[in-house]
C-alpha cells in the first residue's frame, strides 16, 4: 500500500508542469520580417544616414531586434522558441537585389541555426512544426511617398474581417491588442481600444476572398499565414511616420516593443507575471522645436519637441545612490530605457549640459513599464 502511495505521488509531480497553465512547454514560432540589406527590406533615409546605409534603417534589423527580445522573455517564462532568423543579412536564394552584405538562406549556419527569409518555406515548417502560436513582426509603410503623418497598430490575419481561415487568430490578436497599445512615446494617429485595427488580410489588403491557394493548399493574402496555425501579422507601428523611424533606429525601443509582444502571447496562455519591471521614456527640450525635412510630426504633438541627443539618465535606488545610466543615442529619438529591474521606487535625474537637470520619482511595478516623458528647459545662467 505505501509502495503504491508513492509511485501515485511521482506519478502527479512529473504531470503537474504539463497540466500547468502558461509558457512553460509551449512552443512558440518567431517570424522577424524581411531579412536582408536589400532595396526590398524597406530602407529608409534618416536623419544622420544616407539610404542603404547599414547603419539608417532597415525594417529587416528593427523586426529582428524586437524579435530577440521576443524570444529571450518567452525563453526565460519557459516556452520553446523557434526562429525563422536570428541575424540580419539573408536573402532568398537567387536574389538579384542582394548586396554584398548578404548571404543566402540556410537551414543551418555556422552555428547549426536556421536563417530562413522565402515566406513559403516559413509558412511550411510552420505548418509541419505546428506550434502553440506563431506571430510576423513587421512594421508599416504608407503608400504613395514618406513621411505622412499616420501612425497606427495594426493586426492581420488569414482571411477575411470577423472569419479566420485558422480559427483562434483573430481570438489571439484580440488579446495581444492592448499590450501592444500601450507605449505613450508614439504618437497614434488613429485606431484605438475602442477600434482596435484587427483585420482579416484579404479584406484589408482588398484580395477577393478565399484568396489564393499555395503550394500546401491554404488560401489568403499574405504568403507567411498561409498553413494551419492560429495566426497573425502585426505591425507595430508606422516607419514611414519619419519621428517613429527615428525612435525605431534605436534598438532599446526595439526591445520594448518585443517586451510588449511577450505580455500579449503570455496573456493568452494566462501565464505568471514578470516579476521584474520596466522603465522607458523620451526626453526631449522644453522649448525648442525640431525642424528638418526628413521629420515632419504631428502638428501639436509630443514629436514637435527637439529630442536631446546625448542626454545622460540616470537611475538612483531609494536610497539615492545612483545604481545605473543610460546614454541617449544621437538619432534624434531621446529614447531612454531601463530593463529588469527590481519593483519599487526609484529616482530618474536627467543631466543634459546647457539645460536645467531635472529629477523625477518613479514607481516601478512588475510586468509593466512605467513611461517617462521628462522635457528639459534651456539653461540661461
Ligand atoms: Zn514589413
Amino acid at each position: 500500500m505505501k509502495r503504491i502511495v508513492a509511485i501515485t505521488a511521482v506519478f502527479i509531480i512529473a504531470l503537474a508542469p504539463v497540466a500547468a497553465k502558461g509558457l512553460k512547454g509551449k512552443v512558440v514560432y518567431v517570424n522577424p520580417g524581411h531579412g536582408g540589406w536589400t532595396i526590398n527590406d524597406r530602407p529608409h533615409a534618416t536623419m544622420n544616414y544616407e539610404e542603404m546605409d547599414t547603419m539608417s534603417f532597415f525594417e529587416s534589423k528593427t523586426c529582428l531586434w524586437k524579435g530577440l527580445e521576443l524570444r529571450d522573455r518567452l525563453q526565460a517564462a519557459g516556452a520553446r522558441v523557434i526562429m525563422s532568423r536570428t541575424t540580419n543579412g539573408w536573402v532568398s536564394v537567387g536574389d538579384k537585389n542582394a548586396t554584398a552584405n548578404d548571404r543566402e538562406e540556410t537551414y543551418a549556419d555556422e552555428n547549426g541555426q536556421q536563417q530562413l527569409i522565402t515566406l513559403f518555406k516559413i509558412a511550411s515548417q510552420v505548418d509541419s512544426l505546428n506550434p502553440d502560436y506563431f506571430i510576423a513582426l513587421h512594421s508599416n509603410a504608407t503608400g504613395g511617398g514618406d513621411g505622412k503623418k499616420v501612425n497606427y497598430l495594426l493586426y492581420m490575419y488569414r482571411g477575411e474581417t470577423g472569419n479566420d481561415y485558422a480559427k483562434g487568430s483573430i481570438d489571439r490578436a484580440m488579446v495581444a491588442y492592448p499590450y501592444m497599445w500601450d507605449n505613450p512615446l508614439t504618437v497614434w494617429t488613429s485606431s484605438s481600444l475602442e477600434d482596435k485595427y484587427v483585420a482579416g488580410d484579404l479584406t484589408w489588403m482588398g484580395g477577393t476572398p478565399p484568396g489564393e491557394a499555395n503550394a500546401l493548399g491554404y488560401t489568403g493574402w499574405l504568403q507567411v499565414l498561409k498553413h494551419r496555425v492560429p495566426s497573425f501579422l502585426v505591425e507595430g507601428s508606422f516607419h514611414s511616420y519619419q519621428p517613429e523611424r527615428q525612435r525605431l533606429m534605436n534598438r532599446d525601443y526595439c526591445r520594448m516593443e518585443g517586451v510588449r509582444h511577450f505580455r500579449g502571447i503570455n496573456a493568452w496562455f494566462g501565464g505568471k507575471p514578470e516579476k521584474h519591471g520596466y522603465i522607458a521614456g523620451t526626453i526631449k527640450s522644453a522649448d525648442e522645436t525640431i525642424n528638418d525635412p526628413l521629420f515632419n510630426y504631428v502638428d501639436d504633438s509630443d514629436d514637435q519637441w527637439l529630442p536631446l541627443n546625448g542626454a545622460v539618465v540616470y537611475l538612483l535606488d531609494s536610497r539615492g545612490v545612483k545604481i545605473r545610466h543610460y546614454k541617449v543615442d544621437n538619432e534624434y529619438n531621446g529614447f531612454f530605457g531601463f530593463f529588469y529591474l527590481k519593483p519599487g521606487r526609484y529616482t530618474l535625474l536627467y543631466d543634459v549640459p546647457g539645460y536645467e537637470q531635472l529629477t523625477e520619482q518613479v514607481v516601478v511595478t512588475r510586468d509593466k513599464t512605467t513611461y517617462c516623458k521628462p522635457r528639459l528647459h534651456k539653461n540661461y545662467k
